[in-house]
């Protein structure tokens, strides 16, 4: 139940933010009609005379209520037509026109029979608005909205003498200042349900929406695209982070730095394709042979990456390189009908009172030191606060 709703919610979710047209006038009309159909109800009840009829000119009631059925019809048939394209192309501005203009025109107009300001009308108005403009783009909507704020402007104009405050379709201010009459009481309370209710829904629903994709936002921008592991940049992040928690802590904290041995023999050899599935069953193989949630993994640029590891001092550290080592050399690549191998060479350096730019070069002298006696082997060290070899020195890496 639960895993069909969260599709469900998903799928609703990706037609709002793709602004499909024809769903968003599904959207739109599931959301209004419901409104629209309880303030119907409620003219038919004072029509009928079953009750409130007393406080409307009822040649006004008809002629409105006349309108609103037909508008309700007409949403109903913007309905049915979008229904039968809601699995075409995305854009369909005709279609959305035809449900804009009248929607919220006519819920303006609607308003504006009731009053805009002496009734809860204004919320039901308001309610449209922003139910139109979670399902379609404010370009499309603009135009609409622009004549109902002029025809709102006008008629308001048009009521501002002293006694001109009552809507024509009343007989009696809903507010007069008197203990509220039970038909308004009822009427005001239901119509601010109906506003309220949907209204809040929507705010929820777009709350947990942008919840998600702040979130989908955050992991794409510090995931490395081919890989899945962090990028350099969160990796840095996160190494100052746990380097200040080593300081405080005293515990120990080491840095492996992987690069792959003549890697660009690889690409030269069997293709860039080929590389980068190297690239990306490497990254598989730090993961497999990392504590999850302890250790951090990373893609520091081409086929260089980065480890991590949190309460784990220099013998620690050259441990687990010399494991992924292992697993890499006996780990055999097959891409199309080549087979082949490929090592690694690891500089390991242990970060001391939390100076991360002196471990992060360290690392990186020991993996040169380890390509030059030969390559696929661990060469590791304790990092001291000054730069071990200043020629070499990663200037602006934390910036
Ligand atoms: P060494 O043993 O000294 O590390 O030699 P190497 O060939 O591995 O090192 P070098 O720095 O000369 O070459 C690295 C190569 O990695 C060159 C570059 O084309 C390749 N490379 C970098 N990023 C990618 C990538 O994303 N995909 C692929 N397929 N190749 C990449
Ligand atoms: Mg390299
Ligand atoms: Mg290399």
């Amino acid at each position: 139940m639960k895993a069909w709703r969260s599709v469900w919610l998903q799928r609703l979710a990706h037609s709002l933010v793709a602004h499909h047209d024809a769903r968003g006038v599904l959207l739109f009309v599931m959301g209004a009609w419901p409104m629209l159909a309880v303030l119907w109800l409620m003219q038919t009840v004072a029509l009928l005379g079953l009750a409130g009829t007393q406080h409307f000119h009822r040649p006004w009631l008809l002629g409105v209520h006349g309108a609103l059925s037909a508008l309700m019809a007409w949403l109903l048939g913007v309905a049915w037509w979008a229904w039968t394209r809601r699995w075409r192309t995305p854009a369909q501005p005709g279609l959305v026109r035809w449900t804009v203009w009248p929607g919220v025109l006519g819920v303006t107009a609607l308003g504006l029979t009731y009053g805009l300001t002496d009734t809860p009308m204004a919320l039901v108005l308001m309610a449209q608005i922003v139910l139109a403009r979670s399902v379609f783009k404010w370009a499309q909507l603009r135009p609409a909205i622009v004549a109902a704020f002029v025809l709102v402007a006008v008629v308001g104009l048009d009521r501002l003498g002293p006694g001109q405050d009552l809507s024509p379709m009343l007989r009696a201010p809903v507010f007069s200042g008197e203990p509220m009459a039970p038909w308004w009481l009822w009427w005001t309370r239901i119509t601010f349900a109906v506003a309220i209710g949907p209204h809040t829904a929507m705010m929820f629903f777009y709350a947990g929406v942008f919840a998600r994709r702040q979130r989908a936002l955050e992991t794409l921008v510090s995931a490395d695209g081919l890989t899945g592991l962090l990028n350099r940049r969160a990796f840095l992040e996160r190494f100052e982070r746990e380097a200040h928690r080593q300081a405080r802590s005293g515990r120990p904290l080491t840095l492996l730095m992987f690069d792959i041995d003549r890697f660009k023999l690889v690409n030269d050899r069997h293709g860039h394709p080929a590389g980068d599935t190297v690239l990306a069953e490497f990254g598989r193989i730090l993961r497999d042979h990392t504590r999850e949630r302890v250790d951090t993994a990373a893609r520091y640029g081409g086929e260089e990456f980065l480890l991590l590891l949190p309460e784990t001092d220099l013998a620690g550290g050259e441990r687990v390189a010399a494991k992924v080592c292992d697993h890499l050399r006996q780990h055999t690549f097959q891409v199309d009908a080549a087979a082949f191998h490929v090592t690694a060479s690891v500089g390991v350096a242990q970060v001391v009172e939390g100076h991360a730019e002196a471990a992060l070069r360290l690392a990186d002298n020991n993996l040169y030191d380890a390509k030059r006696a030969g390559r696929d082997r661990v060469v590791g060290g304790v990092a001291t606060p000054e730069p071990v070899r200043p020629g070499t020195d990663r200037a602006g890496l934390f910036q």
